[in-house]
């Protein structure tokens, strides 16, 4: 009786992964038992599900975890647990810093949680209720040179094609429409992303209101194959996120990004002559390190030209163990806000000139 009147609370931060990571927690816990709470204070057990990306998100995930030890402190049977990146941040105890914190459980982990609960109980990670998210590739082997999420991910893996394909032909079952695969780069997915698209045909055939997105795609690996196979499967969204970062060809290198932007102008051009309706929405960074005022109005300049559907806005943020982090030519942060400010003015512009085009910040 008592194991049934248990609630859970979940706070996640982040990416879509981690709403993944957030969906698969929850179903742990329904099958443990547990009912979802309205708020922490009703909570027996609070998950944190925690992003690192930048600066900013880490605070505010470590400002909330803090914040919990007031409710641990009047009841000390009230479980918490952090998940996600910041378990497996380089550098940083998390033990140490979070005394107050029962259960540490690493990125994609579910079954660690399962694993903690008494008594382990038979598991089945639906994202019930989430809508359908399916991670096809974990980890990422780009290192882009800002980039923290190789080292907190870890190395890019592609499930297996069968397993992704059992387990969107059981979501379809359960009667979800809308298919979000996942990835911190999609294009890259081992069997071929273009392939899989193919084969989840044969599994939506009679299903005409299906719809199947993808996120995200690296631009130096968006292929004519992938680009081609949207275009032709009716049950794709038209939609590609495909990050530029930077519109200089200098930065784009210091990145390690593997693209020009010519070779991004080509891919929008190619999406574009393919599926004139198609959504092209972006990921911009500025204030790289040693990015010039002529660099970063390459960047202005690439933005106004392509007229992304969105664009999400960031200001670098140094990162433990990236190659960025240990350059010496840092920018000062009011540099890297004004720009920042500047290119959402921009953006902003682009919806004026343009009110079919709808542009959203993110900070
Ligand atoms: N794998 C995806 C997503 C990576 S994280 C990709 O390649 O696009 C999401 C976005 O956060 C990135 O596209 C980048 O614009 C931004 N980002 C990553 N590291 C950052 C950092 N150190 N500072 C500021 N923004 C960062
Ligand atoms: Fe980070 Fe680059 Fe990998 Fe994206 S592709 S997760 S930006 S290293």
């Amino acid at each position: 009786m008592k194991e049934k009147s248990r609630r859970y609370f979940i706070k996640t931060y982040g990416c879509a992964m981690n709403v993944s990571d957030a969906a698969k927690l929850a179903a742990v816990l329904r099958s443990a038992g547990y009912s979802e709470a309205d708020s922490e204070q009703q909570a027996d057990m609070i998950l944190v599900v925690t992003c690192v990306v930048r600066q900013h998100a880490e605070d505010r995930a470590a400002g909330y975890i803090t914040s919990l030890k007031g409710l641990k402190e009047k009841n000390p049977n009230i479980i918490i647990g952090v998940c996600g990146c910041i378990v497996t941040e380089p550098g940083r105890d998390v033990k140490k810093q979070f005394p107050h914190v029962d259960l540490f459980i690493p990125p994609n982990s579910p079954e660690k949680l399962k694993d903690l609960l008494q008594p382990s109980p038979p598991i089945s990670p639906s994202p019930r209720g989430r809508g359908g998210l399916v991670t096809i590739a974990h980890g990422c082997d780009n290192y882009c040179s800002y980039c923290v999420v190789p080292y907190v991910r870890g190395r890019e893996f592609s499930r297996p094609l069968d397993e992704v394909l059992a387990e969107i032909k059981g979501l379809i079952e359960q009667g979800v429409t809308d298919i979000t695969l996942l990835g911190q780069n999609v294009n890259s997915y081992k069997p071929g992303l273009a392939n899989l698209l193919m084969k989840i045909k044969q599994l939506v055939i009679r299903n005409s209101s299906f719809v199947i997105r993808f996120l995200t795609s690296h631009p130096r690996d968006m292929s004519d194959e992938i680009i081609e196979a949207v275009a032709e499967l009716p049950f794709v969204a038209k939609e590609f996120l495909l990050p530029l970062q930077s519109g200089d060809n200098e930065i784009l290198k210091r990145m390690n990004r593997g693209y020009t932007l010519e070779h991004f102008l080509g891919r929008v051009e190619k999406i574009r002559a393919l599926m004139p309706q198609a959504r092209i929405t972006s990921d911009i960074l500025v204030g790289f390190p040693g990015e010039t005022e002529q660099q970063f109005q390459n960047t202005l300049k690439a933005v106004k030209q392509i007229k992304f559907d969105e664009v999400h806005m960031f200001a670098y943020s140094s990162r433990p163990m990236t190659a960025a982090a240990k350059l010496s030519d840092q920018l000062p942060d009011e540099v890297k806000q004004e720009r920042l400010q500047r290119l959402i003015s921009v953006v902003r512009g682009i919806v004026k000139d343009n009110p079919l085009t709808k542009n959203i910040t993110s900070l």
